[in-house]
């Protein structure tokens, strides 16, 4: 069922797990993550970037997708369906088009300017029921200069977006979007424990959850980070799968260029890789 994730929230948080976010692309990669929540009986959200969305066709359209796949494929487990780094704009428009959770992501703005939108957007947001992430401060990612150090987070301004009300808090602890650098640093433990000190039972959010070590997911788990981004990694199982069906010459084998089967074997690398995110960070059973 399409719920906020206000609720999953509170309950990962107390339960010391986190709930996956799984960025999606296509009504494959939708069905995919659908069935693999179900199935391990895990709570999920559907992330949905800006670009995914135009891609889609529009927020619209992912919203009749998203409904109409829980109801034809039985779907029970709690289901958001999130905007990932919402401009303003596009928090308004998510809003208003039936999206069941917003990320409003003003960390690009001055943290008064931040405070202020992020704080119209939640008005806005509570009205229709929707849960609520918002940002401080910038992620690093490859695009940064730096390379080894993701950007951090300061706990006083996490405290201060924290306290309008937001359901979930996105802070940088030296994590990365996409692919880490050979040399990356490591989360920081020591930022994530002030944060976490600091904005006091909020769940925290960790974005670029591809590519960082088992054990530093745990930690973090247990130090307060409720929901972690899951997106580049599926895109990889996804492309490798397909290269290998392609590369074998399955396409050119009776019927194999039906897209059906085409995208099948992809379609099966997004389930595994989304089934050990969910073993890994807990949300087996939680639904
Ligand atoms: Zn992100």
């Amino acid at each position: 069922m399409l719920v906020s994730a206000n609720e999953m929230m509170k309950k990962a948080y107390e339960g010391h797990y986190a709930v996956g976010q799984f960025n999606i692309n296509n009504l494959e990669w939708t069905k995919a993550i659908l069935q693999t929540a179900q199935e391990n009986n895990s709570p999920v959200i559907l992330g949905v970037s800006e670009g995914a969305g135009k891609y889609m066709c529009g927020f619209n359209t992912i919203v009749g997708m998203v409904k109409g796949m829980i109801e034809t494929l039985g779907i029970t487990v709690p289901v958001a369906l999130h905007l990932d780094h919402g401009s303003y704009e596009a928090a308004k428009a998510v809003i208003r088009d039936g999206f069941s959770s917003v990320m409003f992501d003003g960390s690009h703005y001055g943290i008064d300017e931040n405070i202020e939108k992020t704080k119209e957007i939640i008005a806005l947001a509570n009205e229709k029921g929707l849960s609520v992430e918002a940002e401080v401060g910038a992620i690093g990612g490859e695009e940064d200069g730096v390379i080894g150090r993701g950007e951090v987070a300061d706990a006083d301004e996490c405290k201060l977006i924290a306290d309008l009300g937001v359901t979930m808090l996105a802070a940088g602890i030296g994590n990365i979007h996409g692919k880490y650098p050979a040399n990356w640093a490591g989360l920081d433990f020591e930022a994530l424990k002030r944060i976490s000190e600091k904005t006091n039972g909020m769940p925290l959010v960790l974005h670029g959850g591809t590519g960082i070590p088992a054990d530093m997911i745990t930690k973090a788990i247990s130090m307060g980070v409720a929901k972690i981004n899951v997106n580049t990694e599926c895109q990889l199982a996804f492309a490798a799968a397909v290269r290998k069906y392609v590369e074998a010459g399955k396409d050119l084998e009776g019927k194999g260029f039906d897209p059906r089967k085409l995208l099948a074997p992809g379609v099966e690398a997004i389930k595994a890789t989304v089934k050990e995110k969910m073993e890994l960070f807990g949300s087996v059973g939680k639904a």
